[in-house]
């Protein structure tokens, strides 16, 4: 044996989203099916060819997908549901992009985050029926691999009790029936691998990350029994990531030839169980020591520190090094990046530069360190010239975010009497009617900005442009008849994006995109130094709003928790000191705002959800701090402001109480989906506070009716006091028509005006 490198996944998206353009141009008939799969087949093996160029050992095959590998693993086993009308076989290309996207018979599948990453997949549906194996596809794309590019790759399969747990349409009474279908079609592609002469298969169970219960741990050992037996030749290398693994002593006792651990995150957890419970003697330790979930150049000699610690439990000659999790999650080459600073450019690795440090430290494993003590130089000064830049030692805006006092993260009033005296500021009706803060993007909306970005438009034309859709929206709202207004968002593309480029301490790339879900890439700022308040970033275009009407105006900006989530953070500093130096600026702008005559200021924290570790344990701290930033953020402003914030998912029950100590003023939230459930946690539990329940869908282009409406806010009455009670759509209007949104708005307040006429008679006796 010797010690190898190995890889989990690789990017599957081209350097220049090569694979995007094929997909779009796929659905949208510009392509046949033919070409279509002539160009992913260029892109698939140029991606192998790739990493068989940087010398890896262990090549993932099978990792590249046309959509999403949970959808994958759902259409090998002929998970397909009723309503696409499968007929059986090899699963046709346009039933499993209806299964992604939809189409006119049938809807989507549901959609939602992998683990705590930005990445979405298709959540498979057991319907019950019987499952068939389709295809073997980790076998068809070993042999590809083989067959053009001469790797012997090692095949990944999402396990199968990761698959179950993501699953839905199924009870806990119907595991084990899921379970017998299962196991016997994972036997089988196992077995076809076995006698195909595969070496190791890599199976990812990011699930035993996450707090399973001790039951379902003996599940899990019961699965892989049988796995074992059903292709004993067969190698697995159990691949678990994101977090360490929750029943370390169990998992490393599974009948399987090697584990795959998270030398990155949840770090110290691990070195604890290496200690106290050693590695088994008999099987490949998979250690993940390059971090897929960032994109900083590593230390490699503190790497390699970790590495020899790592061979005091594991003899060297059994260690892959790898990436701590597939490289789906960072762009794919910092080799585009040709406008960035030297300095930081130096200091990034995406996924080819990640592998580069996966050879190289192998390298050491096989020679010494000795042998690479060049590259681990190289490393060093990159960092050591980022850290000393000016843009990582201001020093004032490091000091303010370490020494965060409990007075700044609390308004002087509690909340009830702030209410009062909000009230009379504002008189605002019962059931004060409002919207979430963008209006539609149109694509004379976003033809302006590229022209104005190209340089063709001035900025003063550019400007305006946004004035004029301003002027036009606080028309419509006049029309509409709406209480509270807003200013539409029109100079904004993207919530982050706006902000990280008007603030210092943020930089952006030019092609470092990664897949969010589907054919949809991403390009997350990167946070790599602190973050500054420069000027005022959102006043002008709220104070040109307010200046047109009479009605409260309401300024626009998105919470810290939210900044963070979506950008690349740097390494050397916690996260929640990068969250309090960003909430420090905004809280500038709230001060700026409110200075400027704004007195309903919105924070949105759309991402403060998928923040949540996938430790419960690890959720109270997270919950804490993130709060505590929020607030840090909003509480600056005199008793008469009221602060608005809006998330986007419905999870209320668990997190009542973390909502509740943001001490915002009004909260709107999604609830148009998901109305029982909603209602049924405040019958559970109090809230005192303002709050929004989304009266309609906005991800559809229905036009709900009036009587839909009145439904739905009568529901919510029953749980909450009229008081409390804002009306509004469940989140912006950016993605919707114009005419949709006049439509659906007028309906939504001719749905409140019938309501408050039913309470008025109350009110008046
Ligand atoms: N204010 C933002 C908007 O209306 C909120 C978006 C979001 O919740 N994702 O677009
Ligand atoms: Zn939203």
């Amino acid at each position: 044996m010797t010690a190898l490198s190995s890889n989990l996944g690789y990017p599957r998206i081209g350097e220049n989203r090569e694979w995007k353009k094929a997909l779009e141009s796929f659905w949208a008939g510009k392509l046949e099916e033919s070409q279509f799969l002539e160009e992913m087949e260029k892109i698939r093996l140029g991606n192998l060819q790739k990493q068989k160029d940087a010398e890896i050992d262990m090549i993932p095959v099978g990792d590249f997908t046309f959509y999403d590998q949970m959808l994958d693993a759902a259409v090998m086993f002929g998970m397909v549901p009723e309503r696409f009308a499968y007929a059986g076989g090899k699963v046709p290309l346009n039933t499993y992009f209806a299964m992604a996207r939809g189409n006119d018979t049938a809807v989507a599948c549901e959609m939602t985050k992998w683990f705590n990453t930005n990445y979405h997949y298709i959540v498979p549906e057991f319907e019950g029926k019987k499952l068939t194996l389709t295809e073997n596809k980790p076998l068809n794309a070993y042999r590809e691999a083989k067959e053009k590019l001469n790797i012997n790759g090692k095949p990944v399969l999402i396990g199968p009790y990761t698959f179950l747990k993501l699953s839905k349409g199924y009870e806990n009474s119907d595991i084990p029936a899921f379970l017998l279908q299962l196991i016997p079609l994972y036997a089988q592609v196992l077995q076809e691998l076995e006698t195909e002469g595969v070496k190791w298969i890599q199976i990812d169970e990011p699930i035993l990350a996450t707090s399973i219960t001790k039951e379902e741990m003996k599940t899990v050992a019961e699965i892989y029994k049988q796995l074992n037996q059903a292709a004993p030749a067969l190698q697995i290398m159990l691949q678990v990531y994101f977090d360490s693994i929750e029943w370390y002593e169990e998992v490393t006792q599974l009948p399987v030839q090697g584990i795959g651990v998270d030398f990155v995150h949840g770090l110290e957890k691990t070195i604890e169980n290496l200690k106290s419970n050693g590695f088994p003697t008999d099987k490949v330790l998979g250690a993940g020591i390059i971090d897929g979930r960032n994109i900083w150049r590593s230390d490699l000699q503190e790497r390699w520190e970790l590495i020899t610690t790592l061979s005091n439990y594991v003899p060297a000659d059994r260690i892959w090094l790898q990436p701590s999790c597939s490289l789906l999650h960072v762009p794919v080459t910092v080799a585009q990046e040709k406008a960035l600073d030297q300095t930081i450019h130096s200091a990034l690795a995406f996924a080819d530069e990640k592998l580069v440090e996966v050879t190289t430290l192998t390298n050491a494993l096989h020679n010494g360190e000795s042998a690479i003590v060049e590259a681990i130089q190289e490393s060093r000064n990159a960092r050591l010239k980022l850290a000393q830049s000016p843009a990582r030692n201001r020093a004032g805006i490091q000091y303010s975010a370490r020494t965060i006092s409990e007075q700044q993260t609390k308004r002087t009033l509690p909340f009830n009497e702030r209410r009062k005296q909000q009230q009379d500021a504002f008189s605002l009706p019962l059931l004060p009617t409002t919207t979430i803060g963008s209006f539609p993007q149109t694509t004379e909306v976003r033809q302006a900005r590229q022209k104005w970005r190209k340089g063709e438009w001035s900025a003063e034309a550019y400007e305006q442009f946004i004035q004029n859709q301003i002027k036009d929206w606080i028309v419509l709202q006049e029309q509409i008849g709406l209480d509270v207004f807003v200013h539409g968002e029109f100079e904004r593309t993207d919530m982050v994006e706006f902000f990280g480029e008007k603030m210092g301490g943020f930089v952006f790339t030019q092609k470092a995109w990664v897949q969010s879900y589907g054919s949809r890439c991403v390009k997350p700022p990167i946070i790599y130094g602190d973050v500054e308040f420069l000027q005022p970033m959102t006043v002008k275009e709220s104070v040109y709003a307010k200046s047109l009407t009479d009605k409260p105006v309401k300024g626009m900006l998105t919470g810290p928790v939210t900044i963070l989530n979506w950008s690349f953070v740097r390494d050397d500093l916690s996260r929640e000191e990068v969250t309090n130096q960003i909430a420090l600026a905004l809280r500038k702008e709230v001060e700026a705002l409110e200075a400027a005559g704004i007195h309903m200021i919105q924070v949105d924290e759309p991402a403060l959800r998928e923040g949540l570790p996938l430790k419960k344990s690890a959720w109270d701290n997270y919950l804490n701090w993130a709060v505590k930033a929020f607030r840090l953020a909003t509480s600056s402003v005199q008793n008469t402001t009221q602060i608005h914030t809006h998330m986007c998912y419905c999870e209320f029950h668990d997190f009542i109480d973390a909502i509740s100590a943001l001490d915002a003023d009004v909260i709107s939230i999604e609830t148009s989906r998901s109305h029982g459930e909603l209602v049924s946690a405040f019958t559970d539990q109090s809230y005192d506070k303002g709050i929004g329940l989304g009266v309609y869908d906005i991800h559809s282009p229905r036009i709900p009716a009036v009587e839909e409406m009145i439904d739905i806010i009568e529901q919510g009455l029953q749980v909450l006091e009229p008081i409390q009670f804002w009306i509004n759509p469940d989140c912006g209007l950016k993605t919707r028509k114009i005419d949709e949104t006049v439509a659906s708005l007028k309906n939504m307040v001719a749905a409140t005006n019938t309501i408050r006429d039913r309470y008025s008679v109350l009110q008046e006796s």
